[in-house]
């Protein structure tokens, strides 16, 4: 494990005066705070000791009922046998990177992927295979070249860092190339709900359930200081995943896991979640005007169609881990895209998120960008 010198200097991005476009956090403004504090109280006045003691390592029952049931709307069926509830997505990543990872074993990643991830299977010392593919995300036909790998973490929703969506035909493509090689998927799913032009094709999962564990998350749809996730996994593999949890913590919150069900069972999220759509749609659009307006010519991004982030390529030769301290001067905090790559980094990208700031910082943050950009290119 490798501190981040990012980290050190994202700390700076915590004073008020910097516009963090930086971090993945999504909005407070977003959160469902009333509907939480009558839930709250609900728990501790109907099943108070219940919810304090000790529990399950699966998982709360009723939770693990509603997540087969809201996978099922997505075309995946699943039994709530195969559903563990975990502290958040991210102890999917652990869980799964302990039970299928031994030192010097292949794990095929895509090019950039999400970080976090990484940074979850280093410690079992895995081998990462970065998988080439295009815009549309990693290139079927590259799977044979990683066959041997323990499997392939995908993010086909929204992608974290680069939010792109894997269409319809690459799902397809991808999900029919590792069934025939027989290489394991890890399908990591916490954006897929936040669409804001037409919800995604079905996961990976729904086309091959026996080779792919899912990870899903509450984080982005309730809040994330709930950590509370949820990995699916085929019959075979579910009690190893279960020991490691039981290893890890005994189980998730109790407390947390009913008073997220308790929310679901009143369907918050049908009225709750169109609201944070139209709020993140609209922050979307502000970012991707902003960027149009002032970053110089031979800039690369793609509007993304839901989720979190813009991926932003400048021309060949910056280095935007080099330019960040001048970033930072000026005001605006951004992720770099160097740690992102397992294979060789394109240092010339890097990531943006619109859900945190108002549509004005971000206008002012994308400005400061453009500003340091061109005089980057005036050196
Ligand atoms: N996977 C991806 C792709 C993410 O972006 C994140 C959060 N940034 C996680 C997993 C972890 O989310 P959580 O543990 O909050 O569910």
């Amino acid at each position: 494990m490798n501190p981040s010198i990012i980290r050190e200097i994202l700390k700076l991005t915590e004073r008020p005066d910097v516009i963090s476009l930086a971090g993945g956090l999504p909005s407070p403004d977003a959160f469902p705070v009333e509907a939480l504090r009558e839930a709250s109280a609900r728990v501790l006045r109907d099943t108070p000791r219940e919810a304090l003691q000790y529990a399950a390592s699966e998982g709360h029952g009723p939770l693990r009922d509603w997540v087969a049931g809201e996978l099922r709307g997505l075309g995946l069926v699943v039994d709530p046998g195969q559903v563990l509830i975990t502290t958040g997505s991210q102890q999917g990543l652990d869980l799964v990177g302990k039970v299928l990872i031994d030192a010097g074993s292949r794990v095929a990643v895509e090019t950039p992927t999400y970080l976090g991830a990484l940074q979850a299977f280093a410690p079992q010392e895995p081998v990462f295979a970065a998988v080439p593919g295009d815009d549309g995300g990693p290139a079927p036909e590259a799977l044979d070249a990683v066959a041997d790998a323990r499997f392939l973490y995908l993010l086909p929703n929204f992608q974290n860092p680069s939010g792109r969506c894997l269409d319809e035909a690459r799902r397809a493509a991808l999900a029919g190339a590792a069934e025939r090689l027989g290489l394991p998927l890890l399908e990591d799913d916490p954006y897929g709900a936040l669409w804001y032009d037409a919800p995604p094709p079905p996961p990976l999962a729904a086309r091959w359930p026996e080779g792919t564990v899912y990870l899903g998350s509450f984080s982005k749809v309730l809040a994330p200081g709930l950590r509370l996730g949820y990995v699916v996994a085929p019959a075979p593999l579910y009690p190893k995943l279960l020991q490691a949890k039981q290893a890890a913590d005994l189980h998730t919150p109790g407390f947390n896991q009913r008073l997220v069900h308790e929310v679901l069972r009143d369907g918050l999220l049908a009225t709750h979640l169109p609201g944070v759509r139209d709020r993140y749609r609209q922050q979307r659009d502000a970012m991707a005007a902003a960027l149009a307006r002032h970053l110089p010519a031979g800039c690369r991004w793609q509007r993304p169609s839901g989720g979190m982030f813009f991926w932003v390529t400048l021309p060949e030769g910056l280095d935007t881990l080099a330019l960040l301290p001048a970033a930072v001067a000026r005001g605006v905090a951004y992720v770099p895209g160097e740690p992102f790559h397992a294979g060789t980094p394109q240092r010339n990208t890097l990531r943006l998120s619109f859900v945190t700031a108002s549509a004005e910082r971000i206008e002012r943050g994308i400005a400061a960008i453009g500003a340091v950009v061109r005089e980057a290119l005036a050196d």
